[in-house]
């Protein structure tokens, strides 16, 4: 009797953490609710880690000293990665998320294969539907693994080269095809009944090492720059083997959370090429960002330096300005003083907004969450679709730390790798400044036309150092708040 309502319970702790997933992400669509959005997607997977220690009432007396064991050790399990996780989270570098998004996201995939593999060992699958599922996300799960983990060692600096050789495509066919013939044999010789039965660990093995072999195949040959998008592909894929390994188990939180994160992580996916104005297949198989010195045509024009202060002053007396960020403001960590300056000139009376790019920075949302660190207000930041009408009406543009994202040749010169991606119209500003280190090139590895134009300076330094500079020359003019 305590069995069945054991179960009915569970039943029911697993459908609320269910409802609170959905409800989480639903949050999540705007910045403002976004950070309940988290927590409450949070609390959805406490629950469904609950639900599952409550299995212990649902089997007979015999199982239960197992189970208790099985209980230990999941709790120290849950112990070491809850730590290392709480640790490495509060430590993260901003511009170190997308290596820690990798990472998790590679562990979610190794998760999923880790269920197949007790399902699959275990001999506890029956039936073909339920073992193909079971193959499916063990092989999806597997390839997710190893792949996010190239992706993150790539990320992170540790593996700098793509590995490409002659024939590469072919090799990756291979051992396609090899990991489906396994996989098919399992499924062949195990359809006349549990797969214990007719010895077919080995092939087992052979399939998960296979599997794990093509994550790293598939990715070892994509460019570093394009980790991001390929991390949004491995998401969708964790996702996928997830929601699979949960309908083997027939757990709907399971199921559930992982087609949530699979349908976000395609979608991640499009939107991410469609702001690049590139297609996936793009993005996998060619070398974009590797490839050596664009040639370009002459550039007329020339880079006009000048100095912090003098530009933080011609702000100070503007009317409109916009601000657009990019990586390198990530990477100098320079968004309180951003913010500090901003104020600054807000007290003056001057308009101040904030333009953000869909793929600035190094993974969605990234410049949406540095001024959201900062303290900036919601109302200050405008999406491309928003402003660019409003670059023409603008005294200064101030483009800190970003490049690609306001190259006119993405308008104009069809040569680009970059023609076609909308881009923020910085150029149609009255005057336009540019924070950077030196001529270093953007993610694209493509001369910015921007920066030659008439109306353009550039003031160069690390982003934050700028910063400090134009806060002490606006400060130093001494000037009363406006009224
Ligand atoms: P870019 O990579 O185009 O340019 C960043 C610029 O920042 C560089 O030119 C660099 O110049 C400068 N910089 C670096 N460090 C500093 C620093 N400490 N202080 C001041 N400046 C610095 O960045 P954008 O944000 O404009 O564009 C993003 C690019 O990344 C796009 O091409 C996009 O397609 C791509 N991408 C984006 C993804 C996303 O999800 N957001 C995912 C994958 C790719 P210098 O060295 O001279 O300082």
């Amino acid at each position: 009797m305590l069995t069945t309502y054991a179960q009915f319970a569970i039943g029911v702790v697993d459908l609320a953490a269910a409802i609170l997933f959905l409800y989480g992400l639903q949050r999540m669509s705007s910045p403002v609710t976004a950070p309940s959005g988290i927590k409450v997607a949070g609390i959805g997977m406490a629950v469904a880690v609950v639900a599952s220690f409550l299995y212990i009432f649902s089997v007979d007396d015999a199982a239960k000293p197992f189970l208790v064991m099985n209980i230990a050790l999941a709790l120290i399990a849950l112990a070491i990665g809850g730590g290392i996780a709480w640790v490495a989270g509060k430590r993260v570098a901003m511009t170190a998320m997308p290596q820690m998004v990798a990472i998790y996201n590679g562990l979610g995939g190794g998760a999923a294969g880790a269920i197949a593999a007790v399902e699959l060992y275990g001999s506890k699958t029956h039936g073909l539907t339920q073992l193909g599922v079971t193959l499916l996300g063990a092989l999806i799960g597997a390839v997710s693994l190893s792949g996010s983990l190239i992706a993150w060692g790539k990320l992170d600096g540790i593996l700098n080269h793509p590995l490409r050789f002659k024939g590469q495509r072919w090799v990756n066919a291979l051992i396609v095809l090899a990991t489906l013939v396994i996989g098919g044999g399992i499924l062949f010789l195990a359809s006349g009944g549990a797969i214990a039965q007719v010895g077919v660990a080995g092939m087992i093995t052979t399939f998960f090492v296979l599997a794990l072999i093509l994550g790293i195949a598939l990715t070892l040959p994509i460019g570093g720059a394009d980790m991001p998008v390929v991390i949004s592909v491995y998401n969708a894929f964790t996702g996928l083997a997830v929601g699979l390994e949960g309908f083997v188990l027939q757990n709907p939180a399971l199921m559930i959370a992982g087609m949530v994160v699979g349908a976000a992580g395609m979608l991640l996916t499009l939107l991410m090429a469609q702001a690049m104005n590139r297609s996936i297949a793009n993005v996998l198989f060619t070398n974009f960002g590797d490839a050596p010195a664009q040639k370009q045509g002459a550039i007329e024009g020339e880079l006009k330096p000048t100095q912090a202060g003098d530009a933080g002053i011609a702000m100070r007396y503007a009317a409109k300005v916009i601000i657009i960020p990019g990586y390198g403001l990530a990477v100098a960590q320079g968004q309180q003083k951003l913010y500090e300056f901003v104020k600054l000139l807000q007290a003056g009376g001057v308009d101040v907004k904030f333009a953000i790019h869909p793929v600035a920075g190094r993974m969605p949302g990234q410049m949406d969450v540095l001024l959201a660190e900062a303290g900036v207000p919601y109302d200050m930041i405008f999406q491309l679709e928003d402003i660019n009408a409003d670059f023409a009406t603008t005294d200064i543009a101030l483009v800190i730390g970003a490049n690609d994202v306001v190259n006119p040749a993405a308008r104009s010169d069809k040569t680009s790798p970059i023609f076609g991606m909308p881009i923020l119209n910085a150029d149609k500003a009255k005057q336009v400044f540019v924070v950077k280190r030196g001529e270093g090139k953007g993610y694209a590895g493509i001369v910015n036309t921007l920066f030659y134009g008439d109306n353009c300076n550039m003031v160069y330094g690390d982003a934050q150092a700028v910063l400090i500079k134009m806060i002490e020359a606006v400060r130093g003019l001494g000037l009363p708040a406006a009224a």
